[in-house]
């Protein structure tokens, strides 16, 4: 059986990672950091067949005992401080894990692989590399220009898997992936916010929703479509980098307006309240991706769209709300 090791395994892209990789037939491991992390008893209760493997980003000596044991075919490096806003205030520690995690990860890497390396890296790159974008849309040949700690971030850990590949031979790939949403994103996410805010307001649980700009553009995709490009990147002959984006923009508000309608609330403007203190620093205005070269290599494509997307999200949420409420009565 092929084996993968997956480190950021307790978030959005690692559950459905997982659950690909284990439909295939792969032994998974999970890097789980922390002593006692709460999200890895969950991923214990919601995917049992995951082993978990103890290790930080952060230490080097921890990724390489968690290679040791798990000897993977295949590593995944989702991990990650991948909040933006988060990112602007505690900028250095997105930087040592975003940024020199990737490097300590490619150097763990080379020192249990050895010459001849049989393990295959991927790196979780992202369409916020594109920040104040050069040409619209973007591809793999765009220049970055990152408007955030977590964007430059991303551009070292990019540069480096693409410098590691060339350097030492490494089968090291770079999936820059444009923004991708489901009933697992992290509620700190704009999208999970709104759908579940919308889902509160709906069940007269929450009054109004505190967003920052509503004007910021972004490609939305469907996670579990997302991983599988991951997937076909670490299968190809020859490593190389990848944007994994759905080729259509649009506004945060487009976003909320179609959360509202879904839950069946026409007059959304009533709810929604624009708060100061979810204005970023810097703000990133258009992400639309070109992922024409996913299509024709990998024969990736995305298979949800945006208003089955937000639709799903809405509906997980007015669910996960009405069972909450039933069980707290
Ligand atoms: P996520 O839900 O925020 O998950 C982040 C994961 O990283 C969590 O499992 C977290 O573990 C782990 N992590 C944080 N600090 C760590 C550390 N010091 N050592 C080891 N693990 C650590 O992110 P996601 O949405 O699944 O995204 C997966 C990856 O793709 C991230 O690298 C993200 O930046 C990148 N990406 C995401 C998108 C998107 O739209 N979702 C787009 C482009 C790129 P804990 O649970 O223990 O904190």
């Amino acid at each position: 059986m092929p084996r993968a090791l997956i480190t950021g395994i307790t978030g959005q892209d690692g559950q459905y990672l997982a659950e690909l990789l284990h439909g295939k037939g792969y032994d998974v491991f999970g890097l789980v950091k922390g002593q006692n992390n709460p999200r890895g008893v969950l991923l214990q209760e919601e995917l049992p067949f995951v082993e978990v493997v103890s290790g930080d980003l952060q230490d080097l000596l921890s990724l390489v005992a968690a290679l040791e044991y798990a000897q993977p075919d295949e590593i995944y490096n989702l991990g990650a401080m991948s909040f933006v806003a988060l990112s602007f205030r505690q900028s250095e520690l997105t930087a040592n894990v975003t940024g020199l995690g990737v490097l300590r990860m490619l150097e763990a890497m080379r020192m249990v692989g050895g010459t001849d390396n049989p393990m295959r890296f991927y790196q979780a790159s992202s369409s916020e590399m594109f920040g104040k974008v050069r040409e619209t849309p973007q591809s793999e040949r765009t220049p970055f220009y990152p408007r955030s700690p977590y964007g430059v971030a991303k551009v070292f850990g990019h540069d480096i898997t693409v410098n590691y590949r060339d350097s030492y031979g490494l089968y090291a790939c770079s999936g820059i992936l444009f923004n991708h949403e489901s009933p697992r994103r992290g509620m700190e996410f704009v999208t999970r916010k709104v759908t579940n805010a919308v889902a509160r307001i709906k069940l007269g649980l929450q009054h109004e929703l505190a967003l920052g700009s509503l004007d910021p553009h972004r490609d939305w995709g469907f996670a579990g479509d997302y991983v599988e490009a991951m997937w076909l990147m670490l299968q190809q002959d020859e490593p190389d980098d990848f944007v994994v984006a759905t080729g259509e923009t649009h506004s945060v508000r487009e976003f909320v307006e179609l959360a509202f309608r879904a839950a069946g609330i026409e007059d959304w403007q009533r709810y929604v309240r624009q708060d100061e203190r979810f204005m970023r620093p810097a703000e990133v205005d258009l992400l639309v991706g070109d992922a024409s070269k996913a299509r024709s290599l990998l024969g990736w494509k995305p298979r949800m769209g945006f208003e089955e997307l937000v639709t799903t999200m809405v509906a997980h949420d007015l669910d996960q709300e009405r069972q909450r409420s039933t069980r707290s009565r």
